[in-house]
C-alpha cells in the first residue's frame, strides 16, 4: 500500500484529482475536461504534455489514465491509503463525512433528486475508484453536511409543511467544506479555538455563498434548496422574486428555459452582457463599460445586504472572512462591499487590502474597524484529504 491520499472532485463534465502524502502535503494535481465529448482532454498540473485519453472518455477512463500517469511519474505506487470524494448533496442523511459502502451509495443516490446535475457524476467517480482500488477505504465528504446544524428558523421556508415533510423542501446550504475550513483557519489566526469563534464567511468564486458561523457551527447560510439562492454569482441570479416564474410563463418561457436562464445566463454574465469572470469585468468597468460597472455594483450591494442579514444569527463576531477566487484576490470587490457596512463599523486598511492580507496574517481591516476582516485562501481538497485519512484510519 502507498501512504498517499487521493481526492476526487467530479463536476458536470470535468474532474479534478489531487494527491496528498500522509502528512497532508499536496504532491500533485490533475484535471480532465470535456468528458464524454470527442475532444476530452486531461493533464497533470505543471506538465506540458497532456495525458492521452480515448475519444469520448468517461469518468472511469479519465481517472484510470490520470492514475496511470501518476504511477509513471513515481508519484503513486500500489493502492493509496484512502480516497476522498467531494459529494455535493447529502440531504438530511449526512451530517458528516461517510465511509463509502453499498448503503452509503444508495443513500447518495437517494439525494440525487435534490442535485440532479451533481450527485450522479459524484457517484460515477465513486464507482470508478471502487473498481480501480477495491480494497482502499473511500470516503464521501458532502458540501451540505456542515450546514446540518442550521436551526429550523434558518432552514425552513415559509411554505406548507407538507413541502418539507413529503418532498424535503428546505434550505440545505452548500460550500460547507470551504466554510468549515474558514471556521478552523479564522480561529487559528485569531488565536482562539473553533468552538469559541464566531465569524461571517463569504465564499466568492464562480458560485458564491455566505455563512454565519456561531461557536464553530453553521447557523445560517445564503444558498438554499439548490445552489441558486442568495448572492449574485458568475452565471447564477441568486435571489429573485418567486413570482418571476409565473410571469416568465405568461411570456411563453418554459420551466426548462427559466431554469437555464437563472443558472447559466444570469448573475455577472447576465448583468454585464459580457462575461462571468470578475477579473475581466473589473477591466471592462475601468474602460467605462457601464453594464460591467453595474454588475459589480449589484454584486457588492447584494453581498453587503447578506453580510448584515447574517448578524441576526450571531451574539458576537470575531471576524468577517473573505475567500474563493474573488474573495481572495479582488481588493476592489472587498472594498466596494465593506463601503456599504459603515453602520456596522467595518473599515478596511487600503494597503493591507491591496496585498490581499498577505502582509498581515490575513488581516485587512484598519485599527478603527469594529470587527476584524480577514482574507483566507480556501482549501477544500485539504479538508477532504484530512477527513478521508481520518476515517480510513478508524
Ligand atoms: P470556482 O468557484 O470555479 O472554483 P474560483 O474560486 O477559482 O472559481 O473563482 C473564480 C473567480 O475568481 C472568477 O470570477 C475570477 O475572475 C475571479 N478572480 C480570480 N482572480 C481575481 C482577481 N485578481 N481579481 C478579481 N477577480 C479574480
Amino acid at each position: 500500500m502507498d501512504e498517499s491520499i487521493l481526492v476526487v472532485n467530479c463536476g458536470s463534465s470535468s474532474l479534478k484529482l489531487a494527491l496528498f502524502d500522509k502528512h497532508l502535503q499536496k504532491k500533485a494535481s490533475a484535471l480532465a475536461e470535456k468528458l464524454g465529448k470527442q475532444d476530452a482532454s486531461a493533464r497533470i498540473s505543471g506538465d506540458q504534455q497532456p495525458v492521452q485519453l480515448p475519444a469520448d472518455a468517461n469518468y472511469k477512463q479519465a481517472l484510470q489514465a490520470l492514475i496511470e500517469a501518476f504511477r509513471n511519474r513515481d508519484l503513486l505506487s500500489g493502492e493509496p491509503m484512502a480516497v476522498g470524494h467531494r459529494v455535493v448533496h447529502g440531504g438530511e442523511t449526512f451530517r458528516e463525512a461517510a465511509l463509502i459502502s453499498p448503503a452509503t451509495i444508495s443513500a447518495i443516490r437517494g439525494c440525487a433528486d435534490l442535485a440532479p446535475l451533481h450527485n450522479p457524476v459524484n457517484l460515477a467517480g465513486i464507482e470508478a475508484m471502487r473498481a480501480l482500488f477495491p480494497t482502499t477505504p473511500q470516503v464521501a465528504v458532502f458540501d451540505t453536511a456542515y450546514h446540518q446544524t442550521l436551526p429550523q428558523r434558518a432552514y425552513r421556508y415559509a411554505l406548507p409543511e407538507h413541502c418539507y415533510k413529503d418532498w424535503g423542501i428546505r434550505r440545505y446550504g452548500f460550500h460547507g467544506t470551504s466554510h468549515y475550513f474558514m471556521a478552523q483557519e479564522a480561529a487559528r489566526l485569531l488565536n482562539k479555538t473553533p468552538a469559541t469563534t464566531s465569524i461571517i464567511s463569504a465564499h466568492l468564486g464562480n458560485g458564491c455563498s455566505i455563512t454565519a458561523i456561531k461557536d464553530g457551527l453553521s447557523v445560517d447560510t445564503s444558498m438554499g434548496l439548490t445552489p441558486l439562492e442568495g448572492l449574485v454569482m458568475g452565471t447564477r441570479s441568486g435571489d429573485v422574486d418567486p413570482g418571476l416564474f409565473d410571469y416568465l410563463a405568461s411570456r411563453g418561457v418554459s420551466a426548462d428555459q427559466a431554469h437555464h436562464m437563472l443558472n447559466n445566463d444570469s448573475g455577472l454574465l447576465g448583468l454585464s452582457g459580457q462575461t462571468n469572470d470578475m477579473r475581466s469585468l473589473c477591466e471592462l468597468a475601468d474602460h467605462g463599460h457601464e453594464p460591467s460597472s453595474l454588475a459589480i455594483d449589484v454584486f457588492c450591494f447584494r453581498l453587503a445586504r447578506y453580510l448584515g442579514a447574517m448578524t441576526a444569527s450571531l451574539t458576537h463576531l470575531d471576524a468577517v472572512v473573505f475567500t474563493g477566487g474573488i474573495g481572495e484576490n479582488s481588493a476592489r470587490i472587498r472594498a466596494e462591499t465593506i463601503r456599504h457596512m459603515r453602520l456596522m463599523g467595518l473599515e478596511l486598511d487600503p494597503e493591507l487590502n491591496r496585498h490581499n492580507g498577505k502582509l498581515s496574517d490575513g488581516r485587512i481591516n484598519s485599527p478603527d474597524s469594529r470587527f476584524p476582516v480577514l482574507v483566507i485562501p480556501t482549501n477544500e481538497e485539504l479538508v477532504i484529504a484530512r477527513e478521508a485519512g481520518r476515517m480510513a484510519a478508524i
